[in-house]
């Protein structure tokens, strides 16, 4: 697994447990706001429920106050007993009890008979209905405009029942107004097959109320509802329901789940942002590194840029700097090493002079230029004269610095395209490639002549000393690699050995020189090169 990828794999993980932790807690907020609601309801719909049971005291605290009345005992009591009409009843009541808060009154006797409310028949039957042995003395019943409240109590004269008295509220759309002023936020109603019947708000009569989530909706407005029992309401009593809107609440909770939301993707972003920071800081050193040690697998060894910054991973790129700046320093000194050490290998390490294994080096690079060039390749062998004289005379370090005097006036009076070798003990060879096979036959003499004038020096004593040359030639269209070198070497041995032959300090042509110089023909070529004063030869 890359160092990037697994980056990106705890980036990936740090947002999923941002995610988590952010969808937790919006959970748990949720939880508690919406338990919040909930208990706010439920004491709301306490609160409602005593109010209704109040309303009930109420009632029943007014039904005792009649059924309490003496006057109206007696009243009773002649009418019920001695048979007299009940006329004047009426009076008395409204006179007595005509200013009691209630909607609804009756006066019935034992046997059923209306004495009082005669208008009020629905109730006059309810009532009826209702005078069954241990009933609660209260109930509820469904009217044309609402559920209307019933309390009921005896009337007692000398310990003997003789009456029923009788009041009602009806709970309808005003009353519900009274309990519940019109607002957005609260509402009491009442349902009857999941359908609003009447309302504190009248906007809400007719709605559909959802009965499995106990919500009813107008509108934008959603109010949670809960149910206020009436107690001793039969089946058919349509259901008393308080509620209270949600709409603000569920507004509160989508802007809470919105700002979670961009939180999340915020946290999620910045996340990102840090973990293709960390991949780019430090992902470049390492991209660097990497392809720098690429190169340096392929043998190179690249100059690094240094970073400015200090921090650990530029300076480890810095210290790798360091180290390929070390490494460039040993690779030059072990190429240099090696210069010098091929140098050694081809140079004599006596006169600096190239030695054999360097002739054989670059003998073919020779003849391949004269081939191609279509010129003249020319030996120059050079063999010091009695050289085994000097030594014996002047011990083999004398010898030693005459070869080194000698080697000197070579180099500084060959020309810049000779190539110089010393081959044996005392014996010299010039290589050159030329377009005037002459020339070196001039060149040769001009050396032999200057040595004889330059007598070499060792511990102050002069040496003189002369060379003998044989000069050989070879042109270009027969030139054949190696092979052809020996027969130049040959030739030139053969000229030098005729210079020796003939009294030496002196230079020799061989026959292939004359050839080639027939071959150019040029006016005014100097065809044999002698030293001696009568001494030029050929071979
Ligand atoms: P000639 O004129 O016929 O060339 O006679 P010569 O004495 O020069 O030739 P010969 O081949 O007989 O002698 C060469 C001598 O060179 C023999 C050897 O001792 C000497 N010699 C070879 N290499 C070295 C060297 O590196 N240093 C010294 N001092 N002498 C060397
Ligand atoms: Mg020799
Ligand atoms: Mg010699």
């Amino acid at each position: 697994m890359t160092y990037r990828s697994r980056l990106l794999l705890y980036v990936g993980m740090l947002i999923v447990l941002l995610l988590g932790m952010m969808t937790l807690s919006f959970k748990a907020a949720r939880d508690v706001i919406v338990e919040g609601a909930e208990d706010r309801l439920r004491h709301a719909t306490l609160r409602k429920q005593d109010r209704v049971l109040a309303e009930r005291e109420e009632l029943r605290h007014y039904t005792q106050i009649i059924t309490g009345d003496l006057r109206l005992q007696e009243y009773l009591y002649i009418i019920t007993e001695l048979g007299t009409s009940s006329e004047g009843l009426a009076s008395y009541y409204e006179r007595q009890f005509g200013s009691l808060p209630t909607d609804y009154r009756l006066i019935m006797t034992g046997d059923g008979e209306v004495l009082l409310g005669e208008d009020f028949l629905r109730l006059a039957s309810e009532v009826r209905r209702h005078l069954v042995p241990g009933s609660p003395g209260h109930f509820y019943f469904r009217s044309e405009h609402g559920v209307v409240m019933v309390v009921t109590a005896s009337v007692l004269y000398q310990g003997q029942r003789l009456a029923t008295a009788a009041v009602a509220r009806v709970m309808d759309q005003a009353w519900l107004a009274r309990q519940e002023r019109r607002s957005r936020d609260y509402l009491l109603l009442f349902e009857e097959d999941g359908k609003v019947l009447w309302s504190s708000n009248v906007l809400y009569r007719g709605q559909p109320v959802d009965l499995k989530d106990n919500t009813v909706q107008e509108g934008e407005q959603l109010m949670r509802l809960s149910s206020i029992p009436l107690e001793g309401a039969a089946a058919d009593v349509p259901r008393l329901w308080f509620g209270i809107s949600e709409t603000r609440l569920i507004k509160m909770l989508e802007s809470y789940q919105r700002w979670v939301y961009s939180f999340a993707v915020l946290a999620a972003l910045a996340v990102l942002l840090v973990g293709w920071l960390m991949v780019r800081n430090f992902g470049r050193p390492f991209a660097q590194l990497m392809e720098i040690t690429e190169q340096m697998i392929h043998g190179k060894l690249p100059v690094m840029p240094r970073s400015e910054s200090r921090t650990e991973m530029d300076r480890l790129v810095n210290r790798f700097a360091d180290v390929l700046d070390a490494l460039r320093r040993e690779q030059a000194k072990v190429e240099r090493a090696h210069r010098k050490l091929q140098e050694t290998a081809i140079t004599d390490s006596l006169t600096g002079l190239y030695n054999r294994r360097y002739l054989q080096e670059i003998v073919t690079g020779l003849f391949a230029q004269v081939v191609r060039d279509e010129r003249y390749l020319t030996a120059v062998l050079l063999d010091l004269d009695y050289f085994k004289a000097i030594n014996d005379c002047h011990g083999h370090l004398g010898g030693d610095a005459v070869l080194v005097h000698f080697a000197r006036l070579l180099k500084h009076n060959s020309r810049a395209n000779d190539h110089l070798f010393r081959i044996g003990g005392e014996e010299f060879l010039i290589l050159n490639v030329t377009e005037d096979p002459a020339a070196s036959a001039v060149l040769a003499n001009k050396i032999r002549e200057l040595v004889s004038a330059s007598p070499a020096n060792y511990q102050g004593v002069e040496i003189p000393i002369t060379v003998s040359a044989g000069v050989s030639c070879c042109p270009g269209k027969s030139a054949e690699g190696e092979a052809t070198l020996s027969q130049l070497m040959r030739a030139a041995d053969k000229a030098l050995y005729e210079a020796k032959s003939n009294g030496r300090n002196q230079v020799v042509q061989h026959g292939s020189c004359r050839e080639a110089a027939a071959s150019v023909r040029r006016p005014g070529h100097i065809m044999l090169v002698s030293s001696r004063p009568a001494g030029n030869s050929e071979s």
